[in-house]
This record gives C-alpha cells, structure tokens and sequence, in this order.
C-alpha cells in the first residue's frame, strides 16, 4: 500500500514540486488547491500515468475551518490515512509597513499560520491513532533571520510556524516528526514583481549566488517525510543557499 501525503496548495511552485517530487516516491497524493481546478486535473493525470500512484485533487480555501476539515475528510475517505502532511501554501501581500492593515495580517496570519495549525491537529489526531506520521512546515527565512518592514505580517506569520512546529513536534510525540524548512529565495510566482534591483543585491547575498529552483526545496520535503530522517524532529532546516 502507498504511503499518503496532503499537500496544501500542491498545483504550483514549490507546492507543485512537492507534489511531483512525492509523486516520484510512490506517494499516493491529495492536491489541495484553491483556484486551480484545470492545473490540479492535468497533475493528476500526468502523474498518475507517470507514475501508477492516485492523486486526489481538493478544492479547500485553507483560510477557512470547515474547508480545512473536508480536506482531511476527503483525504480519509479516499485513502483510509495519511501518512505526511506538507503545510505548504501561503501568501504575502506586497504593501508598505506604514500602508499595512490588520486586515492584512489577518489574511497573512489564516493562510500561513492558523490555517497549519488546524490541519496539524486535525491531521495530527489521525496519525496518533495510527502510531505514525510526518508533517512538513514550509516556513521561510523571513522567519528568523532576513527581515523586511514591507513584510511584516508575513515574517511574524513564518516565525509563528516555527512556533508551532516546536509545539506539535511535543504534542503529537512519540509517534510523529514535526519539521520546518526555512527556504530562502525560490523562483516561483510569489517573488515574479519583485524589482530587479532588489533581486540583484539579494543575489550577491546568496553565497551560491541565485535564488534556489523549487525542486531544490521540494527534495528537503521529500527526505524529512522518509525513514532517512527518522531521527530528525522538531527541527527547522534553512535551506537558502547561504545567504549573509
Ligand atoms: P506561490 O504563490 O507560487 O504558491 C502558493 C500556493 O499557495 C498557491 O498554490 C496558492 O493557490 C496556495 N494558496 C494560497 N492561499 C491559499 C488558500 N487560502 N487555500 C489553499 N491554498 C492557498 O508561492 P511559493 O513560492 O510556491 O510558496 C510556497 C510556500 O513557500 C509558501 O508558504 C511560501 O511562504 C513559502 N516560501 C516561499 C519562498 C519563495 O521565495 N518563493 C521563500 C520562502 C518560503
């Protein structure tokens, strides 16, 4: 039997290169998305041919309880279990700090954090009666050392997470490993308007100079998930290329 990841906001980016990545594994995959239905339809196909696996897509607005809980419902249904959860999806919202609302950090703070916490216990209870699991939180470095006033909701968002990674990772011991991984820069769709000058200086901070591709954090995923780091726990791995 395949093991069983959900993947929030698994259609793009890195989450579309967590999908493929456990699709390579021999994961069963559910594909959570909000927008995305045809995206989400093609990956299923593509991998399920590619592969032999089953991929469930869910539309789930993760900002919003009672869609997180037919998300893990859906999953249960479809498979009977789940054996990784990638808390993957969130957004930032490009303003200045002096322009922020708390209308903003509420939206930043329901998709990047609380929406992770209430999969996490919703999940986590499942995985305790199965006496196994992994969860995966996509944090950033903006979570701990690279600050920016103009994201700051985001980065208190993405500190929160790691908050939450350190709590589970006690909450749901023995039996699950709670993990964060801290990305640096990754080319993906949330960083398209940034201004090249930006880009550039940011560039020459990243001691292998460039902003990492999203199969390059999507591999970390796919190993905290495996036995490989059955001894990894309640940790948070940076993976951004060395950035100073
Ligand atoms: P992206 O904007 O390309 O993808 C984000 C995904 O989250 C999309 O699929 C989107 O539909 C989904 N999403 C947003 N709101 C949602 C909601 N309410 N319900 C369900 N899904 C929702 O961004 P990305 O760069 O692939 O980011 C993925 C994760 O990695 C995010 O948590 C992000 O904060 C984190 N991260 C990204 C970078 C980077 O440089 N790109 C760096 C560090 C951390």
């Amino acid at each position: 039997m395949n093991k069983v990841v959900v993947v929030t906001g698994g259609t793009r980016g890195i989450g579309e290169a967590i999908s493929r990545e456990f699709a390579k594994n021999a994961y069963d995959i559910v594909i959570n998305f909000v927008n995305s239905e045809e995206k989400a339809n093609n990956l299923k196909k593509e991998l399920e041919e590619k592969y032999s696996i089953k991929v469930l897509p869910v539309k789930a607005d993760i900002s919003n309880e009672e869609e997180c809980k037919i998300l893990v419902e859906k999953s249960i249904h479809e498979f009977g279990k789940i054996d990784v959860l990638v808390n993957n999806a969130g957004i930032v919202i490009d303003k200045e700090f002096e322009d922020r609302t708390i209308e903003d950090w509420k939206k930043t703070l329901d998709v990047n954090l609380i929406a992770p916490f209430i999969l996490t216990k919703l999940v986590g209870k499942e995985m305790i009666k199965q006496k196994s699991g992994a969860i995966i939180n996509i944090s950033s470095t903006n979570g701990i050392n690279t600050y920016y006033p103009s994201s700051v909701d985001y980065d208190a968002s993405k500190s929160g997470l790691i908050s939450l990674t350190y709590d589970s990772a006690v909450q749901f011991a023995p039996f699950v490993r709670v993990n964060a991984i801290a990305p640096g820069w990754v080319n993906t769709e949330m960083n398209k308007d940034l201004p090249d000058d930006f880009v550039k200086d940011e560039t020459e901070r990243i001691l292998v100079r460039r902003f990492a591709e999203p199969e390059e954090i999507a591999k970390v995923v796919t190993f905290l998930a495996s036995e490989d780091a059955s001894f990894v726990n309640s940790a948070v791995i940076k993976v951004d290329g060395g950035w100073y």
